[in-house]
Protein backbone atom coordinates (compact mmCIF):
# COMPACT_ATOMS: atom_id res chain seq x y z
CA UNK A 1 0.00 0.00 0.00
CA UNK A 2 1.97 3.52 -0.87
CA UNK A 3 2.03 5.78 1.91
CA UNK A 4 1.31 9.77 1.74
CA UNK A 5 2.39 12.15 4.48
CA UNK A 6 -0.12 15.42 4.41
CA UNK A 7 1.26 18.23 5.92
CA UNK A 8 -1.49 20.16 7.67
CA UNK A 9 -4.51 18.92 9.02
CA UNK A 10 -7.05 21.83 8.24
CA UNK A 11 -9.78 21.59 5.92
CA UNK A 12 -7.37 20.59 2.65
CA UNK A 13 -5.42 18.45 4.90
CA UNK A 14 -8.42 16.43 5.76
CA UNK A 15 -10.32 16.31 2.87
CA UNK A 16 -7.12 15.03 0.93
CA UNK A 17 -7.21 12.31 4.17
CA UNK A 18 -10.17 10.99 2.90
CA UNK A 19 -9.92 11.26 -0.49
CA UNK A 20 -6.78 9.49 -0.62
CA UNK A 21 -7.87 6.52 1.64
CA UNK A 22 -10.64 6.05 -0.61
CA UNK A 23 -8.21 5.34 -3.03
CA UNK A 24 -5.64 3.19 -0.91
CA UNK A 25 -3.25 5.16 0.12
CA UNK A 26 -2.02 4.85 3.59
CA UNK A 27 -2.07 8.23 4.87
CA UNK A 28 -0.76 9.74 8.39
CA UNK A 29 -1.41 13.71 8.45
CA UNK A 30 1.40 15.76 10.52
CA UNK A 31 -0.33 19.17 12.43
CA UNK A 32 1.71 21.75 13.51
CA UNK A 33 -0.59 22.80 16.05
CA UNK A 34 -0.36 20.57 19.68
CA UNK A 35 -4.05 19.85 19.64
CA UNK A 36 -7.41 19.94 17.37
CA UNK A 37 -9.29 22.81 17.29
CA UNK A 38 -6.62 25.80 17.06
CA UNK A 39 -8.13 27.27 13.49
CA UNK A 40 -8.62 30.75 12.65
CA UNK A 41 -11.64 32.31 12.26
CA UNK A 42 -15.63 31.66 13.77
CA UNK A 43 -17.52 30.88 11.11
CA UNK A 44 -17.09 30.00 7.23
CA UNK A 45 -19.25 29.27 4.70
CA UNK A 46 -19.19 25.86 2.74
CA UNK A 47 -20.21 26.37 -0.81
CA UNK A 48 -22.77 24.44 -2.77
CA UNK A 49 -19.16 23.57 -4.92
CA UNK A 50 -17.38 22.24 -1.98
CA UNK A 51 -20.51 20.42 -0.36
CA UNK A 52 -20.21 18.65 -3.58
CA UNK A 53 -16.47 17.67 -3.62
CA UNK A 54 -17.30 16.50 0.36
CA UNK A 55 -19.94 14.49 -1.05
CA UNK A 56 -17.52 12.33 -3.15
CA UNK A 57 -15.27 11.61 -0.12
CA UNK A 58 -18.39 10.81 2.39
CA UNK A 59 -18.27 13.54 4.65
CA UNK A 60 -20.96 16.15 3.18
CA UNK A 61 -23.68 14.49 5.58
CA UNK A 62 -21.36 15.35 8.52
CA UNK A 63 -21.04 19.04 7.86
CA UNK A 64 -25.19 19.08 7.08
CA UNK A 65 -25.28 17.92 10.28
CA UNK A 66 -23.84 20.52 12.02
CA UNK A 67 -24.51 23.71 9.70
CA UNK A 68 -27.51 25.55 8.53
CA UNK A 69 -28.45 26.62 4.86
CA UNK A 70 -27.69 30.18 3.94
CA UNK A 71 -28.42 29.88 0.05
CA UNK A 72 -28.99 33.41 -0.43
CA UNK A 73 -27.33 37.36 0.18
CA UNK A 74 -28.80 40.09 0.76
CA UNK A 75 -26.57 43.41 -0.03
CA UNK A 76 -27.47 46.65 1.43
CA UNK A 77 -25.74 50.16 1.61
CA UNK A 78 -24.46 52.02 4.43
CA UNK A 79 -27.59 53.81 3.98
CA UNK A 80 -30.53 51.38 4.47
CA UNK A 81 -30.95 50.42 0.74
CA UNK A 82 -31.47 47.47 -0.14
CA UNK A 83 -29.07 47.03 -3.57
CA UNK A 84 -29.68 43.20 -4.46
CA UNK A 85 -30.14 39.46 -3.34
CA UNK A 86 -28.05 37.31 -4.89
CA UNK A 87 -27.77 33.33 -4.60
CA UNK A 88 -24.74 32.51 -2.77
CA UNK A 89 -25.12 28.15 -4.51
CA UNK A 90 -27.82 26.10 -4.97
CA UNK A 91 -27.24 22.74 -6.85
CA UNK A 92 -29.88 21.41 -8.93
CA UNK A 93 -30.82 18.71 -6.46
CA UNK A 94 -31.67 21.40 -3.98
CA UNK A 95 -27.89 21.53 -1.72
CA UNK A 96 -27.35 24.86 -0.60
CA UNK A 97 -24.13 26.74 0.57
CA UNK A 98 -24.43 25.92 4.67
CA UNK A 99 -22.47 27.85 7.40
CA UNK A 100 -20.77 26.81 9.88
CA UNK A 101 -18.62 27.06 13.12
CA UNK A 102 -15.06 26.29 12.33
CA UNK A 103 -14.28 24.09 15.11
CA UNK A 104 -17.51 22.18 13.61
CA UNK A 105 -16.50 22.43 10.64
CA UNK A 106 -12.74 20.48 11.73
CA UNK A 107 -15.13 17.75 14.03
CA UNK A 108 -17.81 16.88 11.20
CA UNK A 109 -14.38 15.98 8.77
CA UNK A 110 -12.52 14.30 11.57
CA UNK A 111 -15.28 12.28 12.59
CA UNK A 112 -15.20 11.12 8.96
CA UNK A 113 -11.71 10.40 9.10
CA UNK A 114 -9.96 7.32 10.87
CA UNK A 115 -6.88 7.88 9.83
CA UNK A 116 -3.84 9.16 12.20
CA UNK A 117 -3.43 13.04 12.56
CA UNK A 118 -0.41 13.53 14.70
CA UNK A 119 -0.55 16.71 16.16
CA UNK A 120 2.49 19.15 17.30
CA UNK A 121 4.83 17.86 14.35
CA UNK A 122 5.76 21.12 12.60
CA UNK A 123 7.47 20.31 9.39
CA UNK A 124 10.83 21.82 8.13
CA UNK A 125 12.09 20.20 5.60
CA UNK A 126 12.21 17.89 2.89
CA UNK A 127 13.94 15.74 0.89
CA UNK A 128 13.06 15.03 -3.17
CA UNK A 129 16.13 13.09 -3.92
CA UNK A 130 14.96 10.73 -6.18
CA UNK A 131 16.34 7.43 -6.21
CA UNK A 132 14.58 5.57 -8.08
CA UNK A 133 11.61 5.23 -5.82
CA UNK A 134 10.21 8.12 -5.51
CA UNK A 135 10.57 7.92 -1.67
CA UNK A 136 9.62 11.62 -0.02
CA UNK A 137 11.12 12.18 3.03
CA UNK A 138 9.66 14.86 4.98
CA UNK A 139 11.69 16.71 8.40
CA UNK A 140 9.90 17.96 11.85
CA UNK A 141 11.04 20.98 14.12
CA UNK A 142 11.24 18.24 16.70
CA UNK A 143 14.48 16.54 15.06
CA UNK A 144 12.18 13.36 13.64
CA UNK A 145 11.61 12.40 10.27
CA UNK A 146 8.82 10.54 8.10
CA UNK A 147 9.33 8.93 4.96
CA UNK A 148 6.50 8.45 2.35
CA UNK A 149 5.77 7.85 -1.93
CA UNK A 150 3.72 11.02 -1.57
CA UNK A 151 3.77 14.22 0.33
CA UNK A 152 1.03 16.71 0.40
CA UNK A 153 1.74 20.31 1.05
CA UNK A 154 -1.75 21.01 3.20
CA UNK A 155 -0.20 23.76 5.23
CA UNK A 156 -2.04 26.84 4.39
CA UNK A 157 -1.57 30.63 3.56
CA UNK A 158 1.98 30.90 4.97
CA UNK A 159 3.18 27.45 3.73
CA UNK A 160 6.60 26.16 4.43
CA UNK A 161 5.80 23.41 1.81
CA UNK A 162 5.76 26.10 -1.34
CA UNK A 163 9.42 27.40 -0.28
CA UNK A 164 10.63 24.05 0.31
CA UNK A 165 9.79 23.17 -3.13
CA UNK A 166 10.38 26.42 -4.55
CA UNK A 167 12.78 29.07 -2.49
CA UNK A 168 11.66 32.02 -5.24
CA UNK A 169 7.89 30.96 -4.51
CA UNK A 170 5.72 33.68 -3.42
CA UNK A 171 4.40 35.11 -0.04
CA UNK A 172 0.84 35.44 0.81
CA UNK A 173 -0.23 39.40 -0.15
CA UNK A 174 -1.75 41.65 2.06
CA UNK A 175 -5.37 42.50 0.57
CA UNK A 176 -5.69 45.56 2.62
CA UNK A 177 -8.85 44.70 5.30
CA UNK A 178 -7.99 43.96 8.80
CA UNK A 179 -11.28 41.35 9.81
CA UNK A 180 -12.79 40.17 12.63
CA UNK A 181 -15.87 37.89 13.41
CA UNK A 182 -17.95 37.97 16.54
CA UNK A 183 -20.99 36.48 17.71
CA UNK A 184 -24.61 37.96 19.19
CA UNK A 185 -26.39 35.06 21.12
CA UNK A 186 -30.11 35.58 21.05
CA UNK A 187 -32.38 37.39 23.49
CA UNK A 188 -31.44 40.87 24.87
CA UNK A 189 -31.89 44.04 22.12
CA UNK A 190 -30.61 41.81 19.25
CA UNK A 191 -32.38 43.00 15.97
CA UNK A 192 -35.04 40.71 13.76
CA UNK A 193 -32.87 39.46 11.18
CA UNK A 194 -34.63 36.87 8.33
CA UNK A 195 -32.90 33.69 8.40
CA UNK A 196 -31.38 31.57 5.55
CA UNK A 197 -29.26 34.31 4.11
CA UNK A 198 -26.15 36.54 4.94
CA UNK A 199 -26.65 40.52 4.88
CA UNK A 200 -23.74 42.27 3.39
CA UNK A 201 -23.27 45.82 4.13
CA UNK A 202 -21.46 48.44 2.03
CA UNK A 203 -20.77 50.75 4.64
CA UNK A 204 -18.98 53.93 4.84
CA UNK A 205 -16.37 53.08 7.17
CA UNK A 206 -16.29 49.67 6.61
CA UNK A 207 -17.74 46.63 4.93
CA UNK A 208 -19.98 44.80 7.25
CA UNK A 209 -21.78 40.87 7.43
CA UNK A 210 -24.39 39.29 9.56
CA UNK A 211 -26.62 35.85 9.49
CA UNK A 212 -29.26 34.58 12.04
CA UNK A 213 -28.06 30.75 13.04
CA UNK A 214 -30.66 27.88 13.25
CA UNK A 215 -30.95 28.80 17.06
CA UNK A 216 -31.71 32.62 16.68
CA UNK A 217 -28.32 33.84 17.15
CA UNK A 218 -26.26 36.15 14.89
CA UNK A 219 -23.25 35.56 13.29
CA UNK A 220 -21.26 38.95 11.86
CA UNK A 221 -17.97 39.85 10.76
CA UNK A 222 -16.22 43.13 9.94
CA UNK A 223 -13.65 44.27 7.18
CA UNK A 224 -12.21 47.59 8.16
CA UNK A 225 -10.07 48.96 5.53
CA UNK A 226 -6.13 48.73 6.54
CA UNK A 227 -4.09 49.85 3.44
CA UNK A 228 -0.72 48.34 5.79
CA UNK A 229 -0.06 45.13 6.76
CA UNK A 230 -0.25 45.20 10.90
CA UNK A 231 2.72 43.45 13.34
CA UNK A 232 1.43 41.66 15.79
CA UNK A 233 2.06 44.28 18.58
CA UNK A 234 -0.54 46.54 16.88
CA UNK A 235 -3.16 43.89 17.23
CA UNK A 236 -2.80 43.34 20.33
CA UNK A 237 -2.59 46.70 21.57
CA UNK A 238 -6.16 46.99 22.47
CA UNK A 239 -8.32 43.91 24.11
CA UNK A 240 -11.01 42.63 22.64
CA UNK A 241 -13.60 44.51 24.16
CA UNK A 242 -11.64 47.93 22.82
CA UNK A 243 -11.62 46.72 19.10
CA UNK A 244 -15.47 45.54 19.80
CA UNK A 245 -15.98 49.49 21.13
CA UNK A 246 -13.58 50.27 17.80
CA UNK A 247 -16.43 48.38 15.77
CA UNK A 248 -19.14 50.12 16.98
CA UNK A 249 -17.43 53.18 16.04
CA UNK A 250 -17.12 52.26 12.56
CA UNK A 251 -20.97 50.87 12.13
CA UNK A 252 -22.65 53.56 13.48
CA UNK A 253 -22.27 55.79 10.89
CA UNK A 254 -24.30 53.35 8.58
CA UNK A 255 -28.13 52.80 9.50
CA UNK A 256 -28.23 49.13 9.87
CA UNK A 257 -28.47 46.98 12.68
CA UNK A 258 -25.11 46.19 12.82
CA UNK A 259 -23.52 48.26 15.58
CA UNK A 260 -26.48 47.35 17.72
CA UNK A 261 -25.82 43.79 17.00
CA UNK A 262 -21.77 44.28 17.80
CA UNK A 263 -22.46 46.00 20.63
CA UNK A 264 -24.25 43.14 22.47
CA UNK A 265 -22.09 40.63 21.21
CA UNK A 266 -18.44 38.61 21.56
CA UNK A 267 -15.54 39.35 19.52
CA UNK A 268 -14.56 35.97 18.40
CA UNK A 269 -12.17 36.16 15.68
CA UNK A 270 -9.48 38.80 15.01
CA UNK A 271 -8.30 41.72 14.20
CA UNK A 272 -6.76 39.67 11.95
CA UNK A 273 -4.50 40.86 8.14
CA UNK A 274 -6.63 38.92 5.44
CA UNK A 275 -4.37 37.45 2.73
CA UNK A 276 -4.17 36.02 -0.87
CA UNK A 277 -2.02 34.15 -3.10
CA UNK A 278 -3.00 35.30 -6.52
CA UNK A 279 -0.88 32.66 -8.21
CA UNK A 280 2.24 30.08 -7.59
CA UNK A 281 4.20 28.97 -10.36
CA UNK A 282 5.62 25.90 -8.93
CA UNK A 283 2.46 23.47 -7.19
CA UNK A 284 4.91 20.13 -7.57
CA UNK A 285 7.81 18.79 -7.64
CA UNK A 286 8.83 14.91 -8.07
CA UNK A 287 6.07 13.20 -5.33
CA UNK A 288 5.07 16.23 -3.63
CA UNK A 289 2.46 18.61 -4.60
CA UNK A 290 0.89 21.50 -2.58
CA UNK A 291 -3.61 21.90 -1.99
CA UNK A 292 -5.57 24.36 -0.73
CA UNK A 293 -3.78 27.71 0.31
CA UNK A 294 -0.74 26.43 0.26
CA UNK A 295 -0.96 26.30 -3.65
CA UNK A 296 -3.99 29.58 -3.68
CA UNK A 297 -5.29 31.17 -1.46
CA UNK A 298 -8.26 33.50 -2.24
CA UNK A 299 -8.90 36.39 0.44
CA UNK A 300 -12.18 35.49 2.54
CA UNK A 301 -14.25 37.63 0.43
CA UNK A 302 -14.96 35.10 -2.12
CA UNK A 303 -15.97 32.44 1.27
CA UNK A 304 -14.73 29.77 -0.75
CA UNK A 305 -10.71 29.05 0.33
CA UNK A 306 -12.40 25.91 2.03
CA UNK A 307 -14.50 24.43 -0.96
CA UNK A 308 -11.40 25.08 -3.18
CA UNK A 309 -9.35 22.88 -0.74
CA UNK A 310 -11.79 20.22 -0.92
CA UNK A 311 -12.06 20.46 -5.06
CA UNK A 312 -8.32 20.34 -4.97
CA UNK A 313 -8.16 17.08 -2.62
CA UNK A 314 -11.03 14.79 -4.84
CA UNK A 315 -9.09 16.13 -7.96
CA UNK A 316 -5.51 14.89 -6.70
CA UNK A 317 -6.93 11.78 -5.40
CA UNK A 318 -8.76 11.44 -8.63
CA UNK A 319 -5.47 11.83 -10.86
CA UNK A 320 -3.44 9.67 -8.62
CA UNK A 321 -6.38 7.05 -9.12
CA UNK A 322 -6.29 6.97 -12.74
CA UNK A 323 -2.82 8.35 -14.28
CA UNK A 324 -0.34 6.23 -14.17
CA UNK A 325 2.89 7.12 -12.33
CA UNK A 326 2.86 9.76 -9.73
CA UNK A 327 4.58 12.60 -11.39
CA UNK A 328 2.24 12.84 -14.15
CA UNK A 329 -0.74 12.21 -12.28
CA UNK A 330 0.15 15.55 -10.23
CA UNK A 331 0.70 17.37 -13.32
CA UNK A 332 -2.78 16.26 -14.55
CA UNK A 333 -3.94 17.96 -10.91
CA UNK A 334 -2.75 20.91 -11.74
CA UNK A 335 -3.48 21.39 -15.11
CA UNK A 336 -7.11 20.07 -13.89
CA UNK A 337 -7.18 22.99 -11.13
CA UNK A 338 -4.62 25.96 -11.76
CA UNK A 339 -7.05 28.25 -14.19
CA UNK A 340 -10.42 27.52 -11.72
CA UNK A 341 -8.64 28.60 -8.40
CA UNK A 342 -7.09 31.26 -10.11
CA UNK A 343 -10.03 32.39 -11.16
CA UNK A 344 -11.34 32.25 -8.12
CA UNK A 345 -8.91 34.25 -6.32
CA UNK A 346 -8.99 37.00 -9.27
CA UNK A 347 -12.84 37.43 -8.28
CA UNK A 348 -12.24 37.74 -5.11
CA UNK A 349 -9.77 40.26 -5.21
CA UNK A 350 -11.96 42.41 -6.96
CA UNK A 351 -14.63 42.17 -4.34
CA UNK A 352 -11.64 43.06 -1.19
CA UNK A 353 -11.00 45.79 -3.72
CA UNK A 354 -14.65 47.23 -3.21
CA UNK A 355 -14.24 46.77 0.45
CA UNK A 356 -10.83 48.75 1.16
CA UNK A 357 -11.88 51.45 -1.23
CA UNK A 358 -10.56 54.89 -0.21
CA UNK A 359 -13.19 58.04 -0.23
CA UNK A 360 -12.71 58.43 -3.99
CA UNK A 361 -13.32 55.07 -4.88
CA UNK A 362 -15.68 54.52 -2.85
CA UNK A 363 -17.87 57.33 -3.93
CA UNK A 364 -17.87 55.89 -7.59
CA UNK A 365 -18.40 52.13 -6.35
CA UNK A 366 -21.51 53.28 -4.17
CA UNK A 367 -23.05 54.99 -7.46
CA UNK A 368 -22.06 51.51 -9.43
CA UNK A 369 -22.77 48.91 -7.78
CA UNK A 370 -26.23 49.06 -7.79
CA UNK A 371 -26.01 48.74 -11.71
CA UNK A 372 -23.61 45.44 -11.27
CA UNK A 373 -25.21 43.81 -8.50
CA UNK A 374 -29.05 44.19 -10.45
CA UNK A 375 -27.14 42.44 -13.37
CA UNK A 376 -25.80 40.11 -11.20
CA UNK A 377 -29.14 39.40 -9.51
CA UNK A 378 -30.54 38.79 -13.17
CA UNK A 379 -27.66 36.62 -14.24
CA UNK A 380 -26.94 34.39 -11.74
CA UNK A 381 -23.25 35.71 -12.19
CA UNK A 382 -21.57 33.15 -9.67
CA UNK A 383 -22.48 30.01 -11.06
CA UNK A 384 -19.60 29.13 -12.56
CA UNK A 385 -18.38 29.59 -9.47
CA UNK A 386 -21.08 27.43 -7.20
CA UNK A 387 -22.72 25.36 -9.34
CA UNK A 388 -18.99 23.60 -10.36
CA UNK A 389 -19.34 19.78 -9.06
CA UNK A 390 -16.87 16.92 -9.72
CA UNK A 391 -17.90 13.43 -11.15
CA UNK A 392 -15.94 11.15 -8.94
CA UNK A 393 -16.66 8.05 -10.90
CA UNK A 394 -15.56 9.98 -13.96
CA UNK A 395 -12.17 8.77 -15.18
CA UNK A 396 -9.31 11.39 -15.72
CA UNK A 397 -6.80 11.63 -18.25
C1 LIG B 1 -11.34 35.51 8.58
C2 LIG B 1 -11.45 34.45 7.54
C3 LIG B 1 -12.70 34.07 7.08
C4 LIG B 1 -12.83 33.10 6.09
N1 LIG B 1 -14.08 32.74 5.67
C5 LIG B 1 -14.21 31.74 4.76
C6 LIG B 1 -15.50 31.28 4.37
O1 LIG B 1 -16.53 31.80 4.82
N2 LIG B 1 -15.57 30.26 3.49
C7 LIG B 1 -14.45 29.65 2.99
O2 LIG B 1 -14.57 28.70 2.20
N3 LIG B 1 -13.22 30.07 3.34
C8 LIG B 1 -13.07 31.08 4.22
N4 LIG B 1 -11.83 31.49 4.60
C9 LIG B 1 -10.66 30.84 3.97
C10 LIG B 1 -10.42 29.46 4.57
O3 LIG B 1 -10.27 29.56 5.96
C11 LIG B 1 -9.18 28.86 3.96
O4 LIG B 1 -9.24 28.94 2.56
C12 LIG B 1 -9.05 27.39 4.36
O5 LIG B 1 -8.93 27.27 5.75
C13 LIG B 1 -7.85 26.76 3.65
O6 LIG B 1 -7.64 25.48 4.15
P1 LIG B 1 -6.18 24.86 4.18
O7 LIG B 1 -6.34 23.53 4.82
O8 LIG B 1 -5.57 24.97 2.84
O9 LIG B 1 -5.33 25.84 5.10
P2 LIG B 1 -5.47 26.14 6.68
O10 LIG B 1 -6.88 26.16 7.07
O11 LIG B 1 -4.66 27.34 6.93
O12 LIG B 1 -4.81 24.87 7.36
C14 LIG B 1 -3.41 24.66 7.29
C15 LIG B 1 -3.01 23.81 8.46
O13 LIG B 1 -1.62 23.50 8.32
C16 LIG B 1 -0.98 23.65 9.58
N5 LIG B 1 0.43 23.95 9.31
C17 LIG B 1 0.97 25.13 8.89
N6 LIG B 1 2.30 25.02 8.73
C18 LIG B 1 2.61 23.74 9.05
C19 LIG B 1 3.84 23.00 9.07
N7 LIG B 1 5.02 23.56 8.70
N8 LIG B 1 3.82 21.69 9.46
C20 LIG B 1 2.63 21.09 9.82
N9 LIG B 1 1.44 21.76 9.82
C21 LIG B 1 1.44 23.05 9.43
C22 LIG B 1 -1.71 24.80 10.24
O14 LIG B 1 -1.54 24.79 11.64
C23 LIG B 1 -3.15 24.52 9.81
O15 LIG B 1 -3.82 23.66 10.71
C24 LIG B 1 -11.67 32.48 5.56
C25 LIG B 1 -10.40 32.84 6.02
C26 LIG B 1 -10.29 33.82 7.01
C27 LIG B 1 -8.92 34.21 7.48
Amino acid sequence: MPTALVIGAGPAGVAAALALRKIGYDVVVYEAHDRPGRTAGSYLTVASNGLSALRAVGAAAAVIDRSFPTPDTILWSGTGKRLARVSNGVLPDGTATRTIRRADLAAALTSALDVPVTYGRRLTALDLTDDGGGVVTAGFADGGEARGDLLVGADGVHSAVRGLLDPAAPHARHVGLLNFGGYTAAGAGVPDVAPGCWNLVFGRRAFFGYCRDDVGGIVWFANVPSPRERPPAELNAWTSAEWRHHLVGLAVADRTPVAALIEAGDLRYGPGNTYDLPSTPIWRRGHAVLIGDGAHATSPSSGQGASMAFEDAVVLAQCLRDVPGVPDALAAYERLRRARVERVTAHAARISNAKAAGPVARTLRDLLLPLVLRAAERGRSESWMHEHEIDWHAAVH
